[in-house]
């Protein structure tokens, strides 16, 4: 096996210092985009390897099921930090060892969620993170049902002392998220007690779905839960019937002081020119339910698995991939900042940096932000998934972790994408379990990763130039 490997990495040595005068340059169009040619035979190799085994999938049921749901501060999620380096050392990566990052750390405790009047109802509910706590015997207060922030405005004389129920329907993520996110202190900043929030993701069977929420320094913390949509429509009908409803809320949660946490980091130390990195990633905490497989397990093991990939292949590029596996992405970011912090002096190295957060569904492509040029060749580097049905560029290609070093960096920055149907579905909820994933879905995910973060970090040419 090793032989073979072996004999084949010479062949393609040989292949690409011959196809090296060809190979540039790979951005003019034409007939001259040769360059791709030598990199039929690698791409092949390792979506050949991805697709021929369960190994990406089995992993994260590894994760989800030993160590389970990961949220910043919590033992499990230093299990899960502690594994992946002890993994990460079996499959020979290179350079594998933690990067410190101090972390919030939230704890939910015991809630629940009640209609009271005009008869008892328990609502299905889940604190939002970061939110603060009730008193002891909880809050109860009429509530006040609105649309929309400008509703909420309209009918501001009627908030005090009541909780406000956000009830918008779900369109898309990035049009409700702000309910969530900012809904409970503007609600507040009008006397508000507390914050309900109909869950953030299409109708389920009676899931609510958590998520972060962002107090604003001048509004009173109000405690703020989510509801499950069909607490939220029974809220709607009694409101539309006129009735006087109250509701009971009970949150024992509050910050405890910050923790030591940490990134997780391994490579393929580059053959050439190892001080330039191609980052491929995935963030390792997740919120305190479910078992954090889609949000975002998964992302952690695909990029992942383009090192172990490369490794088992015996392919070593030009430059370093490095990947890196994220703390603290659900409700502080501090993981990416630290990473920025730390090897801010090293930025101007890094080639690429690429995020999985979208879950690891059928495989479409990349979301790509960088230069023309630089799309250019990205687009041609996706040519080599067209088999596995992965080739699409679009726009975006951003990352909560990768964002604070692409941006202060000048960065390319590259998401994976994926087919997006059931993603919000389990967003952040009891259903996030390894069960929705696909084991071929999450091969093609690995081997779209590996193949792109392959070919830019082996071109002749670094990426954009
Ligand atoms: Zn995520």
């Amino acid at each position: 096996m090793m032989q073979r490997a072996g004999g084949t990495l010479v062949l393609l040595l040989l292949v690409a210092a011959l196809t090296h005068v060809a190979a540039q340059p790979p951005h003019t169009g034409g007939a001259r985009t040769t360059w791709i040619d030598a990199y039929r035979e690698p791409a092949g190799r390792l979506i050949g390897e991805a697709t021929s085994s369960t190994f990406a999938w089995q992993r994260l049921a590894i994760l989800t099921d030993t160590i389970g749901n990961r949220l910043s501060g919590s033992a499990a999620l230093d299990r899960a930090i502690e594994w992946a380096v002890a993994e990460m050392k079996r499959d020979g990566l290179d350079n594998v060892h933690t990067e410190k990052a101090m972390v919030p750390k939230w704890v939910r405790g015991a809630e629940s969620a009640e209609i009271v009047e005009p008869v008892q109802h328990p609502m299905s509910m889940l604190g939002l993170g970061n939110s603060v706590g009730t008193p002891r015997d909880g809050i109860r207060a009429e509530v006040l049902v609105v649309h929309s922030f400008e509703e909420l405005d309209a009918k501001s004389s009627l908030v005090r002392g009541r909780i406000v129920c956000f009830n918008a329907p779900f369109t898309n993520y990035g049009e409700t998220v702000r309910l969530r996110s900012a809904g409970p202190s503007r609600a507040a900043s009008y006397g508000a007690l507390a914050a309900l929030v109909r869950s953030i993701g299409p109708d389920g069977l009676r899931t609510p779905h958590t998520g972060a929420l962002q107090y604003a320094n001048d509004a009173a913390k109000i405690p703020a839960a989510a509801i499950a949509s069909e607490d939220a429509d029974r809220l709607q009908r009694m409101a539309d019937r006129g009735d006087r409803i109250v509701v009971q809320v009970k949150m024992e949660a509050r910050f405890d002081p910050d923790v030591e946490s940490a990134n997780v980091v391994g490579e393929i130390r580059g053959r050439e020119r190892p001080e330039e990195v191609v980052v491929v990633s995935g963030h390792l905490d997740s919120w305190d339910v479910g078992a954090g497989a889609t949000d975002d397990g998964g992302g952690c093991i695909v990029t992942w698995e383009a090192l172990r990939l490369m490794k088992a292949l015996n392919l070593r590029p030009r430059r370093t991939v490095r990947v890196v596996l994220w703390t603290n992405e659900e409700n502080g970011g501090r993981g990416g900042l630290a990473y920025r912090d730390q090897h801010r002096g090293e930025l101007a190295q890094h080639v690429m940096m690429l995020e999985s957060d979208s879950g690891v569904f059928r495989p479409t492509g990349f979301g790509f932000s960088g230069s023309d040029r630089a799309r250019e060749t990205v687009k041609t580097i996706a040519t080599l998934l067209a088999g596995i049905g992965a080739s699409q560029i679009s726009t975006g290609g951003g990352g909560a972790d990768i964002g604070p070093s692409v941006q202060e960096g000048h960065i390319p920055g590259m998401s994976l994408e994926v087919d997006g149907s059931k993603y919000f579905l389990i967003h952040h909820t009891q259903a996030d379990t390894i069960d929705k994933i696909d084991p071929v879905e999450m091969a093609k995910c690995a081997a779209s990763v590996a193949v792109m973060a392959y070919v830019v970090a082996d071109m002749p040419r670094r990426l954009g130039e």
